[in-house]
């Protein structure tokens, strides 16, 4: 098992359980990752090891393979439940975001109008009013927040800006007024250099839940990790302990899911 760099720009559809047919949208170039975090749990890897060396695909190219993937599943009478941003990096770090956002309701509401258009973002450019009103308007805007705790995130998620702040982060959340759906990995085990990494306890799960209360998200979803990791130190959380967290979020009036 190795980890993986997705096709651009379009990549499934994948089915899931959890979401349905999936249609992958990846506005990174297909030769490795371009991401402000660069998380030791990143399936695609370190950012180090994927420098990619072509340019991102153009918007015009996107809405092209999106269209023409859009087309060719309407002909196979395959219909999409959601068109995933996700892939080899940042979505919203694409100089063309919100266009690309534009053209995709565009091409969902003339191809697969029952469709979902989720993004998942590591919140790090939300600041930005562009990227704001345009995670605005689909239907899933789901933002990573790991933890609270700002050493395990310079140790975990990796922030490539310097300027990363996480308390600026929660209040971006919150500026969307409780559309967000908030994402966070727990998971056990340590780094390369021994630091551990377990975002299960009491200490990291009471004040991410504080915070969690205050931001007032529309969903929260919580995960494990499921494939291979660059960090060979890593272990996955326990269903007993997503569950009891997942539990403690229900019990604030939030829906959560729990994957494992
Ligand atoms: S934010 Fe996502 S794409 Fe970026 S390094 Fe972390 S897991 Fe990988």
């Amino acid at each position: 098992m190795s980890t993986i760099i997705y096709p651009s720009p379009i990549f499934g559809p994948v089915h899931s359980r959890r979401l349905g047919i999936s249609l992958g949208i990846n506005l990174m170039p297909a030769d490795g990752k371009i991401c402000t975090f660069d998380c030791i749990y990143c399936e695609c890897g370190f950012n180090e090891d994927h420098r990619t060396k072509t340019p991102h695909p153009t918007r015009e190219r996107i809405a092209e393979a999106l269209e023409a993937k859009l087309k060719e599943m309407q002909q196979d009478n395959i219909h999409p439940d959601v068109l995933t941003f996700a892939g080899n990096g940042e979505p919203t770090s694409h100089p063309h975001f919100a266009e690309i956002i534009d053209d995709t309701i565009r091409l969902r509401n003339k191809y697969c109008p029952q469709a979902k258009i989720s993004v998942l973002s590591n919140s790090t450019f939300i600041h930005r009013p562009k990227i704001h009103e345009a995670l605005s308007k689909i239907d899933n805007n789901i933002l990573k927040l790991d933890t609270i705790n700002t050493e395990y995130i310079n140790k975990v998620d990796r922030p490539t800006q310097p300027s990363y702040d996480v308390h600026r982060i929660i209040a971006d959340i919150k500026a969307f007024n409780g559309q967000a759906i908030i994402q966070t990995m727990f998971l056990k085990g340590t780094t390369e250099d021994g630091y551990d990494v377990n975002n299960t306890t009491e200490k990291f799960v009471a004040p991410w839940l504080e915070v969690v209360k205050e931001i007032g998200p529309r969903e929260v979803m919580i995960y494990t990790i499921d494939r291979e990791t660059p960090d060979q130190h890593l272990q996955k959380a326990t269903h007993e302990e997503l569950d009891a967290i997942r539990d403690r979020v229900i019990a604030l009036g939030i829906p959560c899911t729990a994957s494992y």
